[in-house]
């Protein structure tokens, strides 16, 4: 008899050992209604008036006109007096450690600890500024950008999404290797990760690089503006090593990104086969034909140029430094608006790091000045920028699976460009970094 007596009991304890939760539905994903006044379609081009974008959970459900039933139990953000375009994506940034600064050593000062700590703050800086992915082309600490990218996929850093290098392919003494001090100085093996000077070399680095975590390989081709004793028109690489570097990177279905200032630099590495020239700022004719015809995209920093010029020539920067920066600021807008009439294909790119992070948004305005129109330069820093990356399938425009990655600027249509550098809006997988 008191069998039957306890048996509820009995069943109530078992049943508190079921997981919690495992015989109900999942908890029910949040929904959101964006009213846009303007929406920036990047795919075909316009600009369309009056629209709601319904985002459920972290991606966008679809995007339907403003006359049409909002789904019950949505949220309403109002952004009617604003346009709406996808999150931005720069596809050259240098998010961890110091800006750039006079003292050429500063690479020296911090820790690899200390260098990714700076880096949470520049990702939340280009977060809030609307940029919510960025390709982060490489870090003199090997690796800290990787960790940097994981804290934010786990939620623990506020940032962007990001693609990262984790180191440079170098020469040795070339324009990827912390330089400018005395020859007999050893440098720490966590600054020399990528430098190579055969095509064995820079096979074995690159596999490295790739099994640390890297998303894509960035080589430094031609000598820098910014690394003492290099020469940005000299080739450092022969084709031969480059094409290592891209056969490599593609075993593994990455791209490889070629920072090249001179003209054979530049065609070396599209012979090679890399995805994107980095800076192209002395480019010549020819390179702008060979680019069109393999489809190889031109990142050019050329906001970058004029930031160097003002605050190196006010916190006296090295000489060297300042003389190559006007050696190839002129000529890689010339060489810019060549390529953009040609037809090459543009994606955006600022060498941020070099100046303030969150100033991204600056460098727009300057590549309509150069040839592009408002929409195309959008176009370069959304859907193009995807492409790049490899990335097209889940960001870059406002379309249904895609993330719910999107920005807002006060008034409408796109207009003047500078508004971008006043972003009254940020969402990042469905949820509001920044509201207006
Ligand atoms: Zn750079």
């Amino acid at each position: 008899m008191i069998r039957w007596q306890i048996l509820p009991a009995i069943v109530a304890a078992l049943a508190s050992l079921t997981p919690v939760g495992s015989a109900q539905s999942p908890p029910a994903q949040p929904l959101i209604a964006i009213r846009a006044g303007w929406l920036a379609d990047v795919v075909s081009g316009q600009i369309l008036q009056n629209q709601t974008i319904i985002v459920r959970g972290e991606r966008i459900e679809g995007v339907q006109p403003a006359s049409a039933k909002i789904p019950a139990g949505a949220r309403v953000i109002d952004l009617s007096r604003f346009t709406v375009t996808p999150g931005l994506i720069d596809c050259h940034t240098h998010l961890a450690g110091d800006l750039q600064s006079a003292d050429v050593l500063q690479p020296l000062k911090r820790s690899g600890a200390q260098d990714v700590m700076l880096g949470a703050l520049h990702a939340r800086q280009t977060l809030e500024a609307g940029f919510t992915t960025v390709r982060d082309v490489g870090t003199y600490r090997a690796f800290v950008d990787i960790a940097l990218r994981d804290a934010i996929n786990d939620g623990i850093v506020v940032g962007p999404r990001m693609a990262v290098a984790g180191a440079y392919i170098t020469v040795s003494t070339g324009g990827g290797e912390v330089t400018g001090m005395a020859r007999d100085v050893v440098l720490p093996a966590d600054m020399r990760a990528g430098v190579a000077n055969s095509p064995d070399e820079v096979r074995q680095r690159v596999r490295e690089i790739l099994n640390a975590g890297a998303d894509l390989i960035k080589i430094i081709v031609t000598g820098a503006v910014l690394t003492n004793g290099t020469n940005p028109g000299v080739a450092e690489f022969n084709e031969e090593e480059i094409r290592a570097a891209v056969e490599e990177a593609n075993k593994y279905g990455v791209k490889v990104a070629a920072h090249a200032h001179g003209a054979e630099g530049i065609k070396k590495a599209v012979r090679a086969g890399v995805a994107s020239i980095e800076h192209g700022s002395l480019i010549d004719d020819e390179g702008i034909r060979m680019m069109k015809e393999h489809g190889t995209y031109l990142v050019a920093d050329i906001f970058n140029g004029d930031y160097i010029d003002s605050v190196g020539k006010k916190t006296g920067w090295d000489a060297e430094i300042m003389r190559k920066n006007e050696e190839t600021t002129d000529a890689q807008r010339e060489g810019f608006r060549k390529a953009v009439a040609a037809g090459v294909p543009m994606a955006f790119g600022t060498d941020a790091g070099v100046y303030p992070h969150g100033q991204n948004a600056r460098q727009l305005p300057y590549m309509v000045r150069f040839g592009m129109t408002p929409m195309g330069a959008l176009q370069a820093a959304t859907i193009s920028a995807a492409k790049l990356i490899g990335w097209d399938d889940r960001i870059g425009s406002i379309s249904p699976g895609k993330y719910a990655d999107l920005i807002a600027v006060e008034g409408g249509g796109l207009g003047d460009l500078s508004r971008f550098s006043r972003v009254s809006f940020v969402m990042k997988s469905g949820v509001v970094v920044k509201g207006p």
